[in-house]
C-alpha cells in the first residue's frame, strides 16, 4: 500500500503514520525527519536545509524530490510506504507522479487530516511541553512565530494539493479533530473500502484477461486497443464472460468499465448481457 498523509503542522500525521506502519507493515517516510537527520549529520543537504527549516520555509523542491527518489529505492519500501510531509507543493506532487509511473507503481490513497487551525497552536504547544517533560530536544521550529510561518507555507503551497488529489480521485478526507483512536479508526475504514474495491477490480481484470486469452489465436477482443468495427457476429463464450466480468466491476472501476465498453463495441449480443450485468 502506498499512501500520502496530508495536513498542516500539528494535524497528527506523524502519530497516525506510526499506527499505519504498525498495522500494515509499511514504512513511514517523513521528509521532515530525513531533513532533520541531514541537518544533524551536517551533510550537504542538511547544510542547505538548516536555515530554511529553522525559519519555517520550505526546502527547495529538487532537494526533497531527490531524497524521496533515493529513499523509495531501498528494499524496505518495496512493500509500500506512507509519505508524511511529502509532497508539499504541486511540483513535488507532479514529480512523485512521474517517479511512481516510471516504476510502474500506483498511489493507493491520499489521506487528508482536516483540522481547525485554532487547535494547531495548542497542539504544538502541548507537543513541546511533552517533549520537554521527557527531556527530549525540542524542534527549533516549534515556536509560535515559526509555526505561524509554517502554517502560512502550508496554506499557500501545500493546501492546493487537496484540489490536485481530489481531481485525480485519490483524496480521502478524515476529521482530524476527533480523539486519536477515532481518527485511526476512520482512516482504517476509508482505507479498507479502497483495498477491497481494488482487490475486486484486480480479480475482474485477471479473469477477463484469462477468458479473453482462451479465445482464438487472433488478438482477443477484450484487449483490443482499437475496437473492431462490428465484424464479430456470433460472440464466443469467452467474449461473453469477459464482458460480463468487466461490466460487473464497472460500477467500481473505470479501467474495467473501459474494458467492458471495448468488448461491447465488438458485437451486439455481448453488449446486451454487459448492460444487464451492469444494472445489477
Ligand atoms: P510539520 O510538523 O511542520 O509538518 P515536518 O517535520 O514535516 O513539519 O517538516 C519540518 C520542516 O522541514 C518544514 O517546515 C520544511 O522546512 C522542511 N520540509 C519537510 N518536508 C518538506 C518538503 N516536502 N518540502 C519542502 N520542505 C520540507
Amino acid at each position: 500500500m502506498r499512501l500520502i498523509l496530508l495536513g498542516p503542522p500539528g494535524a497528527g500525521k506523524g502519530t497516525q503514520a506510526q499506527r499505519l506502519v504498525a498495522r500494515h507493515g509499511i514504512v513511514q517516510l517523513s521528509t521532515g525527519d530525513m531533513l532533520r537527520a541531514a541537518v544533524a549529520a551536517g551533510t550537504p543537504v542538511g547544510l542547505k536545509a538548516k536555515d530554511i527549516m529553522a525559519s519555517g520555509g520550505l526546502v527547495p523542491d529538487e532537494v526533497v524530490i531527490g531524497i524521496i527518489a533515493d529513499r523509495i529505492e531501498l528494499p524496505d519500501a518495496a512493500k509500500g510506504f506512507i509519505l508524511d510531509g511529502f509532497p508539499r507543493t504541486v511540483p513535488q506532487a507532479e514529480a512523485l507522479d512521474a517517479l511512481l509511473k516510471s516504476k510502474g507503481l500506483k498511489l493507493d490513497a491520499v489521506v487528508e487530516l482536516r483540522v481547525n487551525e485554532s487547535a494547531l497552536l495548542q497542539r504544538v504547544e502541548a507537543r513541546v511541553a511533552e517533549m520537554t517533560g521527557r527531556g527530549e530536544t525540542v524542534r527549533i521550529d516549534d515556536t509560535p512565530e515559526v509555526l505561524s510561518k509554517r502554517l502560512a507555507a502550508y496554506r499557500s503551497q501545500t493546501e492546493p494539493l487537496v484540489h490536485y488529489y481530489s481531481e485525480r480521485r485519490n483524496l480521502l478526507t478524515v476529521d482530524g479533530m476527533m480523539p486519536i483512536q477515532e481518527v485511526t479508526d476512520d482512516i482504517e475504514r476509508v482505507l479498507s473500502a479502497i483495498v477491497s474495491s481494488e482487490k475486486k477490480t484486480a480479480k475482474a481484470k485477471a479473469s477477463a484477461k484469462k477468458s479473453a486469452s482462451k479465445t482464438s489465436a487472433a488478438k482477443p477482443a477484450a484487449n483490443r486497443r482499437t475496437p473492431a468495427k462490428k465484424t464479430v457476429k456470433a460472440p464466443t463464450k469467452a467474449t461473453k464472460t469477459a464482458a460480463k466480468t468487466a461490466a460487473k466491476a464497472s460500477s467500481k472501476s473505470k479501467p474495467a468499465a473501459k474494458a467492458a465498453k471495448k468488448t461491447i463495441k465488438t458485437s451486439k449480443a455481448p453488449a446486451k448481457s454487459a448492460k444487464k450485468a451492469g444494472k445489477k
